[in-house]
Order: structure tokens, then sequence, then C-alpha cells
């Protein structure tokens, strides 16, 4: 066996008990394990009908886990930051998904990786560029650099 690396997207909208979204975000990466990489905290417009502003971060972690069970440990520690269910979009203390994973694509009812927002989410891609830039999205063959390039410049896109 050998270990994996996934890229793992942090969000918070809400505060919680290590207080402020930023905050949150700083806490649930400590959460996460062997973090190989960390790009900065930023802080965005919401995405959806939300009316607060997100902080988000994008991290990459090394990890023996198959990716169905890094989603259970990450739904677990959702919870255990005080998630509750049925928060899509809304409020909530913290959001962790599974952008990209080494072993590449991963399809089934609970789990689709690389993210399905990967490539249109600029608080996703702009940050990844910074720590995974050549990594190579394997559904459009794109690094993340291009992709972040692409959607800031929507009509560059060809
Ligand atoms: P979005 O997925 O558009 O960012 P969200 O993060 O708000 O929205 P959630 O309510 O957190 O959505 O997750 C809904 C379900 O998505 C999860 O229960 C999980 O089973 C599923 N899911 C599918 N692919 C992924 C992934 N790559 N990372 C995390 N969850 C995923
Ligand atoms: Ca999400
Ligand atoms: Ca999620």
């Amino acid at each position: 066996m050998t270990a994996a690396i996934y890229a793992i997207g942090i969000g918070s909208n809400r505060r919680g008990r290590h207080g402020s979204p930023v905050a949150e975000v700083r806490a649930a990466i400590a959460t996460l394990g062997t973090v190989i990489a960390r790009s900065p905290v930023i802080t965005s417009a919401p995405l959806g009908p939300s009316i607060r502003r997100f902080a988000n971060a994008v991290v990459l972690i090394e990890t023996m886990e198959s990716p169905l069970a890094l989603l259970d440990r990450l739904k677990a520690i959702e919870v255990a930051f005080g998630r509750r269910r049925g928060q899509r979009w809304g409020a909530r203390v913290i959001d962790l998904d599974i952008l990209l994973w080494s072993g590449g694509v991963w399809r089934d009812d609970r789990l689709t990786v690389p993210h399905a927002g990967l490539r249109t989410r600029s608080f996703v891609l702009t940050p990844l560029a910074t720590i995974a830039p050549a990594w190579r999205d394997p559904v459009s063959g794109r690094t993340m650099r291009q992709l972040a390039h692409a959607v800031d410049r929507p009509r560059a896109r060809p």
C-alpha cells in the first residue's frame, strides 16, 4: 500500500467554538493529519443563496485512507465542529470537500472526485493553483494553473 495525496477544500461561513470562520478553517486544518501544503485562508463572496461571507482554504494531505474512508472521516470532523444536517448552501461552521485524489477519478453514489465544482469555483482554483499548479485534472486534462486562469478570464476560454 502506498500513501495517497488528496486536495481538500475547507470552507466556513459561520462562527463556531473556535471563533470566526477564518478561525474555524484554521482549526479544521489542524485536525486533518499530515498536511504537506496549505494555501492562505482567503475570504470571498458567498456562492448560492447565502448572505454570509466565506472563509476558504485548500490543503494537500498525505494519507493511507481510501477516498470513501477519507470522506467518512471528513464528515465526522464536520459533525464535531457543529455542522448540522441539511445545511447545503446555508450557514455552516465547516465544510470539507475532497477536490482531487492522486489516484485520479472516483465516482459512486456518495462521492465524485475530482469534485463536481472544481472547474468553476475561483475560491477553490485560485488557492489550488498556488499549492498544486501542475496537478492535472484527470477529467479535463488541464492543470490547476490553467483552470485558475480560465475561471478568472472566462472569455479567454476556448
Ligand atoms: P458542493 O458539493 O456543491 O460544494 P456542499 O459541500 O454544500 O456542496 P454537502 O452538503 O457538504 O454539499 O455534501 C453533500 C454530499 O456530497 C455529501 O454528503 C457527500 O456524500 C457528497 N459528495 C460527493 N462528492 C463529494 C466530494 N468530492 N467531497 C465531499 N463530498 C462529496
Ligand atoms: Ca462544498
Ligand atoms: Ca461538502
